[in-house]
């Protein structure tokens, strides 16, 4: 109990309940004021976004290129709706409205997705968050609830809803809330059409009501209002056996006439590359989400030289880390050329893909950084034979497991 100079006292419910109306008044307040405007001679433009893209992530040239525009488009879009808001009604009736122009990347695990993601979320003047489609269920079922994306993103930027409210969402794993099977009616299907639906509404620019601690809505908590109008949702997955839909659709596209003429330019070994949005359909995912992600990409496979590239060409390569770790204890570590080649074969054997390199590496470098700080060696080569020795001592299967 609370008691004023005049005498009157306030009970602690409504202390409460005044603080959570300043609270949240100050909060749609800094909604209003709190973003900077986007100036674009200060944001990157496409090639200088890409060039970035370039230090960090091998190859993937479409899925940068896509990428790099998008984001800048999102920043064109912004800027062209302040400038519209400062000119007032006069200048909306007249002005182009440039439409949100969401993306979604297909490739398979491992390939560089969430990569390309957090390298881009580096050098944004926006806030960035990456969540994951696979902990969303539908309303009312265990899980969280696909308002709770939101939630990530006002963490990012300290629940300033006004920045929020132009951010980029990373929605990785879409594929894991396609469609299961045919009949949609046949089972519940609770992590699928029914987040696909709550998720359509984020995407298509409304306001939603965000739990401001994520996951489950309680009908007693308090919510955020956010408007997702320029909100940024860029999708990634690995649709597995995609790949069956794109050949049938192509196959039967090109019966007949045509058939000889356009089959020979097919690159069956990376079907991914004809990838359209009736595939993805196919797949399970509802037309109306289809057709809210209308930049669709994909990313190529990696083969042996984009894995080679990987260990050492990126600002971060693995090799470059290693080196740099033993440099700390003033040791000088090289790698053999034909070491480097017997991890990429390794990785291929066993199907590892990039995620496969770190433990690869870690396997053939643990002995060492135990080793090395102690010795009186100022030097240390990893010679194939080295290395062929730590991954035949080490269980491949265990390995295997933990990717
Ligand atoms: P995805 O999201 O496609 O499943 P990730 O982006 O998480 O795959 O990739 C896993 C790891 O593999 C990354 O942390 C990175 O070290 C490596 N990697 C994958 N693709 C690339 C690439 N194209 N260039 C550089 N490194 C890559």
């Amino acid at each position: 109990m609370l008691q004023g100079m005049d005498g009157s006292f306030i009970c602690p419910d409504c202390v409460e309940l005044a603080s959570r109306v300043l609270r949240d008044r100050n909060m749609s307040m800094r909604g209003r004021k709190g973003a900077n405007p986007i100036d674009l001679n200060n944001v990157p433009k496409p090639q200088e976004i890409k060039e970035f893209l370039d230090q960090y992530v091998i190859g993937q040239e479409e899925a940068k290129r896509f990428l790099s525009v998008a984001v800048y488009n999102h920043y064109k879009r912004l800027a062209s709706k302040e400038q519209n808001a400062l000119q007032g009604d006069a200048a909306d009736m007249a002005d182009v409205e440039i439409e949100k122009s969401n993306i979604i990347l297909v490739g398979r695990t491992g390939t560089g997705k969430t990569l390309l993601a957090k390298t881009i979320a580096k050098m944004l003047k926006v806030p960035f968050t990456i969540v994951d489609a696979t902990v969303l269920t539908q309303a009312g079922y265990v899980g969280e609830d696909v308002e709770s994306l939101l939630t990530r993103l006002l963490q990012e930027c300290n629940y300033d809803l006004a920045q929020a409210e132009r951010g980029i969402v990373f929605i990785d794993e879409i594929d894991k809330i396609a469609r299961k099977g045919d009949n949609p009616s046949i089972t519940r299907d609770v992590s699928g059409e029914g987040v696909q639906q709550a998720l359509l509404k984020l995407l298509e620019g409304s306001v939603v009501n965000v739990p401001p601690q994520g996951g489950r809505k309680h009908p007693e908590q308090e919510f955020i209002h956010v408007n997702t109008e320029n909100i940024l949702f860029i999708c990634g997955g690995a649709f597995d056996g995609i790949e069956q839909q794109i050949a049938q659709r192509m196959n039967t596209q090109v019966v007949g006439f045509e058939a000889a003429q356009s089959t020979h330019k097919v690159d069956k070994s990376n079907l991914l590359k004809y990838i359209a949005p009736q595939d993805l359909k196919s797949f399970g995912l509802i037309p109306e989400i289809v057709g809210r992600l209308p930049i669709l990409t994909h990313l190529d496979p990696l083969d042996r030289q984009a894995l080679r590239n990987i260990l050492t060409e990126p600002k971060n390569a693995l090799v470059k880390q290693y080196v740099r770790l033993l440099e700390m204890d003033g040791v000088r570590l090289t790698f053999a050329d034909d070491a480097l080649d017997y991890i990429v074969d390794k990785a291929m054997e066993y199907k590892l893909g990039a995620r496969g390199l770190r433990g690869l590496c870690e396997t053939i470098m643990m002995d060492v950084m135990y080793a090395v700080p102690s010795s009186a060696e100022k030097t240390f080569e990893v010679t194939r034979a080295f290395a062929e020795q730590q991954i035949g001592k080490a269980d491949m299967l265990k390995l295997q497991n933990a990717l």
